[in-house]
């Protein structure tokens, strides 16, 4: 028997958008790599020869194909029956019957791959608490302000407080981190996020630090009834 699931283009299978997935897992996913590509197959069970069966055009919105039957019996595609040259919208899920009825025909699900787009990674910045400090403070930021050009961060109130005192005596307000002069300051509110995280985290260590605190006063006072009872 002749091999089934043969594409006529070359196979590709670092960019194969889509598969003809078969019911039969005996048999092999036909992967589907060109923006345009017409399957031969040996569909028949009791026929040898390989013909031409179906053309795929991929559709501009990249989850959807468009099947031409170029075989010249008609094909079932969700139970709708195609006709030789005849042209139908696939989607991924669509069950296509490669002959006009299921007997004797492997089925097929066309199923459309992940895409990079939406594979697209998180993006994940570590952050240190130690890095999340104002250094006027020495806290974590509370309601972060960004100066410019250093890109330092203070807390509003510090560095406002910092401003206020600079402005007294000087024309120019130096970073009190690194004393470049400051052009602008401005509310960084990708930080704001940073900085609520980092407080839920230390919210949620002393919620541990708590409890562990209470157990170890619990095993205190029990070593301590144990010892008198021994006593
Ligand atoms: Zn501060
Ligand atoms: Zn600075």
């Amino acid at each position: 028997m002749a091999e089934v699931g043969e594409t006529s283009s070359q196979k590709l299978s670092q960019d194969v958008w889509a598969k003809f997935v078969p019911s039969d897992s005996r048999y092999c996913d036909v992967e589907i790599s060109s923006n345009e590509v017409v399957i031969c197959s040996e569909i028949i069970s009791s026929s040898l020869d390989k013909h031409e069966w179906c053309k795929i055009t991929r559709n501009s919105d990249h989850s959807s194909a468009t099947l031409q039957n170029k075989s010249s019996n008609a094909i079932l595609v969700d139970e709708a029956v195609v006709q030789n040259e005849e042209v139908v919208e696939i989607t991924c899920g669509t069950e296509i019957i490669p002959g006009p009825d299921r007997a004797g025909y492997l089925n097929y699900r066309f199923k459309v791959m992940p895409g990079k787009e939406s594979c697209k990674q998180q993006l994940k910045i570590p952050i240190d608490v130690e890095h999340a400090k104002c250094c006027i403070c020495l806290n974590v930021w509370h309601d972060v302000v960004t100066v410019a050009p250093c890109f330092h961060n203070f807390c509003n109130g510090c560095f406002s407080e910092w401003l206020r005192r600079s402005q007294d005596k000087r024309a120019t307000v130096l970073c009190p981190h690194c004393r470049a002069v400051v052009q602008f300051v401005g509310r960084n509110h990708y930080l704001r996020n940073v900085e609520q995280v980092v407080h839920q985290i230390s919210l949620f260590t002393m919620h541990l630090m708590n409890l562990l605190a209470r157990f170890c006063v619990s095993i205190c006072a029990f070593l301590i009834s144990q010892r008198n009872y021994l006593e």
